[in-house]
Order: C-alpha cells, then sequence, then structure tokens
C-alpha cells in the first residue's frame, strides 16, 4: 500500500548526513550529498513516479518484490547505474552484475555484494527460497558509515566476518527469510549500531525489540518497513 509520506532517519557521516526513507517492504530510498540510492524499487509499497529520480538502483535478487520493473522506470533515468546479483542479470540490463564478493566503486561509493542465502528455510521440494549465489546483501560505504543491507537472506556463517557495520537492515518476513531470533542471532555476531528489522510482513517486531534488550550498543529502530 503506497504511502503519501515516508518516515525519514538521518543518519551523520564523516561527510554530512546520509538521508534514509522507509519506502516499505524490502524497498529503501539512501540519500546522500544530493545523489539517490534505491533498493529493491517495489510498485506495491511507493508511487515511485513521484519520487526522485535514481542516480543509482541496487537490486539484491529476482524475486518479483524485489526486481519490479515498472518502479525501476519510474526512477531510472539514462544516466541511472543499476547494480544487481547474477540472479537479475537475464531479466534486466545493468552496469554492474556483482557476485557475491565483489566491489565496486559506484558513483564515488563503494559498493560491496555480500552473500544472502537460506540454510534453513526452504521450498517443499527442499530447495532453499534463496539459494546461496543467486542473490546479494550489499554494505554502502558513506563517508565513514557503512550501510549493510542484508536482501533475502537467513543468519549465515558469512555474517561473522562482517565489520563496522553502523547501520544494518536485516530481514524478518516469514517463512522466506529469518524468525525474530535468527534476527538476534545475526546482529550478535557482527554488531551493528543501528539495527533496522526491516521486509518483516507480518512478524512481531515487538520479539525481536525484547530479544535484543540486554545488548546496550544494538539500537533496534522499527520502521513501517512490512
Ligand atoms: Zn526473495
Ligand atoms: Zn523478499
Amino acid at each position: 500500500m503506497a504511502q503519501d509520506s515516508y518516515e525519514i532517519d538521518l543518519i551523520p557521516t564523516s561527510e554530512g548526513d546520509l538521508t534514509i526513507t522507509f519506502l516499505g517492504h524490502g524497498s529503501l530510498l539512501f540519500t546522500y550529498n544530493n545523489k539517490t540510492f534505491y533498493i529493491d524499487p517495489y510498485s506495491k509499497v511507493a508511487d515511485y513516479a513521484k519520487l526522485p529520480k535514481a542516480d543509482v538502483i541496487l537490486l539484491t535478487h529476482e524475486h518479483r518484490d524485489h526486481l519490479d520493473r515498472q518502479a525501476i522506470e519510474a526512477v531510472k533515468t539514462d544516466d541511472t547505474m543499476v547494480v544487481m546479483s547474477p540472479s537479475c542479470a537475464n531479466q534486466i540490463s545493468g552496469e554492474y552484475v556483482l557476485r557475491n564478493g565483489d566491489t565496486a566503486m559506484v558513483l564515488g561509493n563503494r559498493v560491496e555484494a555480500v552473500a544472502a542465502y537460506n540454510m534453513v528455510h526452504k521450498r517443499e521440494n527442499g530447495q532453499p527460497f534463496h539459494p546461496k549465489g543467486a542473490g546479494n546483501g550489499y554494505i554502502l560505504t558513506f563517508g565513514d558509515v557503512r550501510v549493510y543491507v542484508a536482501g533475502d537472506t537467513e543468519n549465515i556463517p558469512e555474517m561473522e566476518g562482517l565489520e563496522k557495520i553502523e547501520v544494518a537492515f536485516l530481514p524478518m518476513n516469514l517463512p522466506y527469510t529469518m524468525t525474530p531470533q535468527m534476527v538476534a542471532e545475526a546482529a550478535r555476531t557482527f554488531r551493528p549500531r543501528i539495527l533496522y528489522p526491516y521486509h518483516f510482513g507480518a512478524t512481531d517486531t515487538a520479539k525481536l525489540t525484547h530479544l535484543l534488550a540486554g545488548e546496550q550498543d544494538i539500537e533496534v529502530r522499527i520502521r513501517k518497513m512490512a
């Protein structure tokens, strides 16, 4: 459901504020030094024609609520840089196809693609909802602030290698991604300073807040990201 106004948070960095606009579901808008970075634009949550044009669009994987042509077309210009996972590459063209572990400098900002996949939650046929290597999470660097947008994933071992994450977005919609317990586990592994559960569907966010209540150095922030 498209909203008329969105929640916005400001994150100070060494080179000016990062503005986070919470569009809903898995869709975010980062604004930094007058540049716009869209994550997984999705028509159901916003009227993208009314939003600023994209300098960068990052797509985590090919599922319809993450790769939505209509939303992409609404914000894309001839100058937009599109960054995507291998699983998107046969559906859409773009400047950067990043595999897990790849890094690119996109309009002066470092973008690192990291693993995003299921280990526990699977389809009836035994296939994981998100197979390893198909989709990406992204770590974006804005000044001295590293922002981790996890994509559709569980609390995978690769998260143990994440360092200095200031802001993290972790998915909590079931059965496709993580339970509140799994999100709490993930957060305890790499200890983001600010944790936003996102793409949480009908999962009760209060459970996550409760689970992490004792972790003084992790601030759980709940925004309208169902
Ligand atoms: Zn998905
Ligand atoms: Zn999803």
